[in-house]
């Protein structure tokens, strides 16, 4: 359990998941997430509990089938840590994985892909239902890779995230069911900081969750997340927290220690000058991966894109790597070029136009080789 303090508090709720508290006064709650394959239920243990010993108060993993609820079964009966997993289209298995987690996360932006024949109210309507029946708390995860696509303002994807979110939450109100946070995550930490001070502004009572998505390998991953979440929790803005690190399994309580670290800094008023770092060069984001891709693959893939561009370390080019379709076709669409992985093959694509589907060991010279066309014509 983590010992940080906050800054200052906000006149949100206090919302309750699992045996901590979250909003008003309450410490800042530590979260991460595993990149074990939820099946392999040793190695997933085995990974909570590094994250709980490292002080994480909540602790996601992906279940995206029947197979992975039962191993979410076996991982219950074998750690006291609280946990959460994330929907995906597939809001019903809500049903099939509550009795076996303290809080559930659902992305708006995924509730549009499926049954379109079900209105989108009804889906959280559902989810609302079943977060009574077991006593969870609930996230409404918003997130810059995987926005609404029916919402009016996709042109503007920062006003489309706001939109969405007071949408939600409305629902929530609506339905009066009070027990959830939201999250406004984007791999721009200049968006992060913009939307979470102007919700915060509109909807002063409902609790926030800060995460700088796909910030990216260390050190990136550490100074972006710094970079938004220094001056929100300044301002008190942040209720939980995730730092987001693409690092090998045997160190993802990374994400923790450097999560407190940046908390503890602010506490103590040690604030970093960012004039010191190059952000007008090479921007390689990268997401944290988790059950969806083979941890160790992925991570290789993304050092050795770091690698290979190192001579366009001083050009201004965004360059995503993604783990796979959940978020990865959306976030590659707002990149210079991107990357993202299937099990046997990887796409690149220049925005969103794909160039072509290559193999793990082929796609980095044919990445080189468009960064270069790119740069000429640019
Ligand atoms: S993009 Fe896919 S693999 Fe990467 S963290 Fe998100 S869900 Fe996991």
């Amino acid at each position: 359990m983590t010992n940080a303090l906050r800054i200052k508090p906000r006149p949100t709720r206090k919302i309750k998941i699992g045996d901590h508290y979250i909003g008003a006064d309450e410490p800042i709650l530590i979260q991460s997430m595993c990149a074990t394959k939820t099946q392999d239920i040793d190695a997933t243990v085995q990974q909570v509990e590094q994250l709980y010993r490292a002080g994480a108060g909540l602790i996601r993993l992906a279940v995206d089938s029947k197979k992975d609820v039962e191993a979410l079964a076996q991982i219950r009966r074998q750690t006291k840590a609280n946990l959460v997993i994330d929907l995906q289209e597939n809001y019903q298995l809500i049903e099939d994985v509550a009795p076996y987690v303290q809080k559930v996360r659902y992305n708006p932006g995924h509730l549009y892909h499926t049954q379109t024949e079900v209105a989108v109210k009804d889906k959280v309507k559902f989810i609302v239902k079943i977060a009574r029946d077991f006593d969870l708390a609930l996230r409404i995860g918003v997130n810059f890779g995987s926005l609404d696509p029916n919402n009016k303002e996709k042109e503007n994807p920062w006003q489309s995230a706001l939109t969405t979110t007071y949408e939600h939450c409305d629902y929530m109100e609506g339905m009066g069911f009070e027990r959830y946070c939201i999250s406004l995550k984007s791999s721009d930490p200049q968006a992060v900081v913009t939307l979470n001070r102007e919700f915060a502004k509109n909807y002063l009572h409902v609790p926030v969750h800060l995460g700088v998505t796909e910030a990216g390998m260390l050190p990136d991953a550490e100074i972006k997340s710094r970079m938004a979440f220094e001056p929100l929790l300044t301002e008190g803005i942040g209720d939980t927290l995730r730092v987001s690190i693409t690092i090998a399994n045997e160190q993802k309580d990374q994400e923790v220690v450097v999560a407190e670290k940046i908390i503890a800094d602010v506490i103590a008023g040690r604030l970093t000058d960012f004039s010191k770092y190059n952000f007008a060069g090479l921007n390689v984001i990268s997401c944290p991966s988790c059950s969806r891709v083979e941890n160790h693959v992925f991570v290789k893939l993304a050092q050795e894109v770091r690698t290979a561009l190192s001579f366009a370390q001083n050009e201004k080019l965004t360059i995503a790597v993604m783990g796979c379709r959940v978020n990865g076709p959306g976030e590659t669409d707002h990149a210079d070029l991107g990357l993202w992985c299937a099990p046997k093959f990887v796409n690149l694509k220049r925005g969103s136009n794909l160039i072509g589907q290559f193999a793990y060991d082929e796609v980095i010279p044919k990445l080189v080789e468009e960064v270069k066309n790119f740069l000429r014509a640019t």
